[in-house]
C-alpha cells in the first residue's frame, strides 16, 4: 500500500475551479468569462450548422458503425488536416515529408509530441529544454514537465504595452543553448491574444535557424482568431518555408466547436533533404508505437465530422462562413467593450482590447480587480486578469464596461 502521504492533495484545475463557482452563483447578472469555449450571442453553446450537416450525413450513411479506426486515425482527416496547415500545394505534402497522427484533440497532440521528443530529442543522451513563452496555456507546463523534457520561459507578454516584449523575447531564444526546442502559438496566443506581426514572424525564425532550435507549433485557434483558415497558418507555412525541421499540434475543438469530441492531429514535418521521405517513415512507425501504448487508436466521431466537411468542397466553404460568423462576433465585441471604456473614461489605455485576437484578452485587471470583479458583480475570469471574449455579448457588455471602470477607478 501508499505509505503515509506519498499521494498529497492536488490543487484542484483553476478554470474547471472558475467554472464550478460559476455554476453555483445563482446571481442573474452572472457573466461567465473563464472557460475559453465559444458561446453565441444569447451565450450559449454554438454547435456549427455545418456540423449538423455533417453530422446528418453520418447519421444516413447505411455503412457508418463504430468500428476501430488505424492506429494513426482516419486517413480521410489526417491528410486533409496537413494540407489546412500546410496549404495544398506545399512541397512538404508532395515530397512526402510529412506524418500525421489522429490524437486526442490539441492536448493530446502536444502530449504525442512531447511524449516523441522525450524519446527521441536528445544531445549527448539528454534531453533538451523546451522554451515556453510567458505566460502560456497552463497546460504546456505539466504536459512537457511529465514526460521529463525541462521547461524554461521566454519573456512574451509586456506588461507596459499590453502588447508583445518583442525584444526579451528574441534575445532569451538567441541566448538559449543551441538546439534548444521552442514552442510557439501559431496564432491568437493563449492566455494573451498577443500575436507577433508577419515580420517579426521572420526575425524569430531567423533566430531559430541560426541557433538550430527545434520549433513546436501548438496551433488550436486556426480560423477562430482573424476569420480566415490560410492567415492563421501564416507563421506554420513561412517556418515550413525556410526548411526547418518541425512538429505541429492542432486542434479542431475551436473552430469546428468539437471540444469533447477530442479531434486533432499532430504532425511531423522534416526538413528538405534527399532521405526526408525515409525521415518521415520511420518518424511515423515510431509515432504509431507511441500512439498504441498511450491509446491505441483515436475516437471516431469528431473525426468523421471535421474529416465530411474538409473533404466536402460546398460544406467546407459553409465551415468558412461558420468561422467567419464566430471571429467576426468576437471581434465585434472586442470593439464594443473598448469603445464602452473609452466612452466612460475608465482611466488607463484600452487599445490592447482590439489589438490582441482570438478567444482571450489580457485586460491587465490585478488580481485584486479581478476578486472584486467576481464578489461584487458576479463577473469569473482567472485571476491573471484574462477574459475569454466569447462569454461577452451585446447584452452583457456594458454591464461589464461598468464594473471594470468601477474596480479600476
Ligand atoms: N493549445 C492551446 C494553446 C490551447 O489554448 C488549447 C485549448 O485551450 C489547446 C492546446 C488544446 O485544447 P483541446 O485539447 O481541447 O484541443
Amino acid at each position: 500500500s501508499f505509505p503515509p502521504d506519498a499521494v498529497p492533495q492536488a490543487p484542484e484545475d483553476p478554470l474547471f475551479g472558475l467554472a464550478r463557482a460559476y455554476k453555483a452563483d445563482d446571481s442573474p447578472n452572472k457573466v461567465d468569462l473563464g472557460i475559453g469555449a465559444y458561446r453565441d450571442d444569447n451565450g450559449k453553446p454554438w454547435v456549427l450548422p455545418v456540423v449538423r450537416k455533417a453530422d446528418e450525413v453520418i447519421r444516413n450513411d447505411p455503412e457508418a458503425n463504430h468500428e476501430y479506426l488505424p492506429i494513426a486515425g482516419l486517413a480521410a482527416l489526417t491528410s486533409k488536416a496537413a494540407e489546412l496547415l500546410l496549404g495544398t500545394g506545399s512541397p512538404a505534402l508532395s515530397e512526402k515529408r510529412v506524418s500525421s497522427v489522429q490524437t486526442i484533440s490539441g492536448t493530446g497532440a502536444v502530449h504525442l509530441g512531447a511524449l516523441f521528443l522525450a524519446k527521441f530529442y536528445k544531445v549527448n543522451g539528454a534531453n533538451r529544454t523546451l522554451y515556453l513563452s510567458n505566460p502560456t496555456w497552463a497546460n504546456h507546463n505539466q504536459i512537457f514537465s511529465n514526460v521529463g523534457i525541462p521547461t524554461a520561459q521566454y519573456p512574451y507578454f509586456d506588461k507596459k504595452t499590453k502588447g508583445l516584449d518583442f525584444e526579451g523575447m528574441k534575445s532569451t531564444l538567441a541566448n538559449a543553448p543551441d538546439r534548444s526546442i521552442v514552442l510557439l502559438h501559431a496564432c491568437a496566443h493563449n492566455p494573451t491574444g498577443v500575436d507577433p506581426t508577419p515580420e517579426q514572424w521572420r526575425e524569430i525564425a531567423a533566430i531559430l535557424k541560426e541557433k538550430n532550435h527545434f520549433p513546436f507549433f501548438d496551433t488550436a485557434y486556426q480560423g477562430f482568431a482573424s476569420g480566415d483558415l490560410d492567415r492563421d497558418a501564416g507563421a506554420i507555412r513561412y517556418f515550413v518555408e525556410q526548411g526547418f525541421e518541425l512538429v505541429i499540434a492542432q486542434s479542431f475543438a475551436k473552430n469546428f466547436g468539437l471540444y469533447g469530441e477530442r479531434a486533432g492531429c499532430f504532425h511531423y514535418v522534416a526538413a528538405p533533404a534527399s532521405d526526408a521521405a525515409n525521415t518521415t517513415t520511420r518518424v511515423a512507425s515510431q509515432l504509431a508505437i507511441l500512439q498504441r501504448s498511450e491509446i491505441s487508436n483515436p475516437p471516431i466521431y469528431g473525426a468523421k465530422i471535421a474529416s465530411i466537411v474538409l473533404n466536402d468542397p460546398a460544406l467546407f466553404a459553409e465551415w468558412q462562413e461558420n468561422l467567419r460568423t464566430m471571429s467576426g462576433r468576437i471581434i465585434s465585441m472586442r470593439e464594443a467593450l473598448r469603445s464602452k471604456l473609452e466612452e466612460l473614461g475608465t482611466p488607463g489605455q484600452w487599445n490592447h482590447i482590439t489589438d490582441q485576437i482570438g478567444m482571450f484578452s489580457f485586460t491587465g485587471l490585478s488580481e485584486k480587480q479581478v476578486q472584486k470583479l467576481r464578489e461584487d458583480f458576479h463577473i469569473y475570469m482567472t485571476k491573471n486578469g484574462r477574459i475569454s471574449m466569447a462569454g461577452l455579448n451585446t447584452r452583457n457588455v456594458e454591464y461589464f464596461a461598468k464594473a471594470v471602470d468601477s474596480v479600476v477607478r
